[in-house]
């Protein structure tokens, strides 16, 4: 491309009706200006791509069948590619009308300016219950393919990124005819070098002399001599008509490629293997409890016995191995007994959030093999006409399933959805699923006033966590209006996953975890061991009812009045859940002056029932972590982490209240 030039020019060729000024239409947006192809009445569309990386200018050209001058919109649509106009050209096809629109696709390669080919109508096609397989598509073609529907826009963001990064390669010729034309078509092109014609590589120029149009020939201004050696090329049979011979094999080569791309969702071609896999793993009656199954074991393991026993192996080598000897270390050097408490409280705290390392890690590995394996995109498949129905598509559902370990990686994960609209409200649904972080302060409560039904009560807990997040997405989906993405469901071959993939996705995993420690988790950690410590008057303290953060949390605690668990300690300790949720315990450990073991009784004697109660329903619904905020804004933007907070915390203020006032009356 050159640089010298300031935009980029793109046009868009195609035939009639294939979405041509639809998709013209949400590139250019209030951009564009109509006016008149020089000398005919054919309205001419120009504008500039919104949103994009490099300044494009984009031309609606009429619709056309072909590329032969039959009509003004042929010879518009042909005399402007050919006149050097055209940087990049987006050949529009009709993806229900494969084999019809590739006749034009087929002229257009010819013409060897840098092509892609949009396959449009994309929503009609999965409708139909059709897919293309577009590798094999770009293969036959020898360009890029894209699948957009520009009606319900959507792969436009692709499309537009395609083009801005657009790097021109040299194509191998994909259409050969028949040996006898072949060798007449470089006759001519040797013609044409011998005359210096420019146009003597150019196959398009060559067909057409061939074909004898004239508008070509003329244009080329030959003298006699070349025309009389092109006659003899041609050939004494003044009655063969080249051109329809072309067409004909043109038609029958797409007819090919279509027969070969285009097929049945139900029938799409997989390896003998998969396929026996799938008629167990997709049946009508078994996916859904293999789907359970396989979640449930993937859970047990994370957090289960193996889980719980990597977490107790890493704290033993925070705690003990590296902890410990700071503290021994601090005491041998008579460390004044202020510092000494500020380096073991922090270091404490950032021990607690990376011993759930093990865990996070388990959980993501054994996510991240079930992806490379294959399965999830059937569990996308299995719960897509579920999720549908909330407003985003079977894949949003795995970042959904990610949110009960951590909601940072989940949110982080929402990456793999394509549309901004889906991945916003699939954001905004992640923190109703209760994360990990939340389950020992479930336990200590319910230990406290349910010591017979825990697991029972974590059940309930976990599912009212996901009726929330329905409503909230039956709500939301209306405001944030998501489009369906998945165009087309391709189901890949199921293989052995791989130990680099595992790797590579791990490693961008533990970057970010680590990220978010060391710099969320730490500053976050120095904050409330400053609040504790200190009183108003920035005095030393060690009762902590005179620090600050006794007075913000009388300041805060007026506001669950209604909730029923109005008191200082219970505010401090949901205020330091917003750093991290497993803070809550550690700070109703030191407010309460109580170990862990003892915090269950200690609570029977400040909450009653009705208020743990109320207060579980608070820490479910209020704002998720800081991190997971932070995560919120890097991904959506400022606007939509305040959002959420603001959301979430009003959301479990109301809740928490009214599950207050009606057990209250009831238990009367
Ligand atoms: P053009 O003649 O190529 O400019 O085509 P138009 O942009 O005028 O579109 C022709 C018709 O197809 C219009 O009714 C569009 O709304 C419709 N259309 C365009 N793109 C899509 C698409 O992706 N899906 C569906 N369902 N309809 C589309
Ligand atoms: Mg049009």
């Amino acid at each position: 491309m050159n640089l010298k030039k300031k935009y980029v020019r793109v046009s868009l060729l195609g035939n009639p009706n294939v979405g041509k000024t639809t998709l013209f239409n949400r590139l250019t947006g209030n951009t564009q200006y109509v006016g008149n192809w020089p000398g005919v009445t054919v309205e001419k569309k120009e504008g500039y791509i919104r949103n994009a990386r490099t300044p494009i200018k984009v031309t609606d050209l009429p619709g056309v069948y072909s590329l032969s001058p039959f009509s003004p919109e042929e010879i518009v649509t042909r005399n402007y590619i050919l006149g050097e106009n055209v940087d990049i050209l987006v050949n529009i096809v009709d993806a229900t009308n494969l084999e019809r629109n590739l006749y034009l696709t087929t002229q257009a390669l010819e013409l060897g300016i840098p092509m892609v080919v949009v396959l449009n109508m994309c929503d009609i096609l999965k409708r139909k219950g059709k897919v293309v397989d577009f590798c094999s598509l770009e293969s036959s073609l020898g360009v890029r393919v894209l699948p957009i529907s520009a009606a319900k826009n959507r792969g436009i963001e692709d499309l537009v990124n395609f083009i801005s990064d657009f790097r021109p390669q040299n194509r191998k010729i994909v259409f050969k005819y028949m040996s006898d034309i072949e060798s007449k078509l470089s006759q001519i092109s040797e013609v044409l070098k011998s005359e210096n014609v420019k146009q003597y590589n150019n196959r398009f120029v060559l067909i057409k002399i061939l074909e004898y149009d004239s508008l070509i020939i003329s244009s080329l201004k030959l003298n006699l001599k070349a025309i009389q050696k092109i006659d003899e090329i041609r050939g004494p049979q003044k009655d063969i008509r080249y051109e329809e011979f072309i067409a004909s094999q043109r038609y029958s080569k797409s007819s090919l490629i279509c027969k070969n791309v285009v097929s049945e969702l139900s029938k799409v071609r997989h390896s003998r293997i998969s396929r026996e896999i799938d008629k167990i793993v997709t049946s009508r009656i078994l996916s859904f409890p293999i789907f359970l199954l396989i979640l449930f074991t993937i859970f047990f393991i994370s957090f289960g016995p193996i889980g719980t026993s990597l977490q107790d192996f890493a704290r033993l080598i925070i705690f003990k191995g590296i902890a410990h000897p700071i503290d021994v270390l601090l005491g041998q050097f008579n460390a004044n007994s202020i510092v000494q408490g500020f380096i073991s409280s922090i270091v404490g705290g950032l021990g607690e959030v990376l011993s759930f390392l093990p865990q996070i890690l388990l959980l993501l590995g054994l996510l991240s093999v079930l992806e490379d394996s294959g399965y999830m995109a059937r569990a996308a498949f299995i719960m897509d006409r579920l999720m549908v129905k909330l407003g985003v598509s079977g894949k949003a559902f795995v970042p959904l399933l990610m949110g009960f370990g951590c909601s940072v990686p989940a949110i982080l994960s929402t990456r793999i959805l394509k549309s901004r609209e889906e991945k916003k409200l699939s954001i905004f649904l992640i923190p109703f699923m209760s994360c990990s972080a939340k389950i020992p302060v479930y336990l200590v409560f319910l230990s406290a006033f349910f010591p017979n039904n825990k697991t029972l009560m974590i059940f309930l807990i976990y599912i009212l966590g996901v009726i929330f997040s329905i409503m909230t997405a039956l709500i939301f989906k209306r405001f944030i209006k998501p489009k369906d993405n998945s165009l087309i469901m391709e189901l890949p071959d199921y293989k052995i996953p791989s130990v680099r993939n595992l790797y590579l996705h791990l490693k961008d995993q533990l970057k970010d975890f680590l990220e978010n420690v060391g710099v969320i988790i730490l500053s976050s950690s120095v904050i409330v061991w400053f609040l504790q410590s200190f009183d108003r008057s920035l005095h030393f303290t060690d009762e902590n009812s005179k620090s600050i953060l006794a007075d913000l949390g009388n300041f805060i605690s007026p506001i669950f009045r209604f909730a029923g668990f109005d008191n200082w300690k219970a505010s401090v300790s949901l205020i330091s859940g917003l750093f991290s949720k497993e803070a809550i315990i550690s700070t109703m450990s030191i407010v309460f002056d109580a170990d862990e073991s003892s915090l269950s009784e200690t609570l029977h004697s400040t909450f009653s029932f009705a208020s743990s109660v109320s207060i579980i329903v608070f820490i479910l619904l209020y704002s998720p972590c800081i991190a997971a905020i932070a995560t919120i804004r890097k991904e959506l933007g400022t606007k939509s982490a305040i959002f959420s907070f603001i959301y979430q915390t009003s959301l479990a203020l109301v809740f928490s209240s009214i599950t207050y006032q009606i057990l209250s009356a009831f238990l009367k």
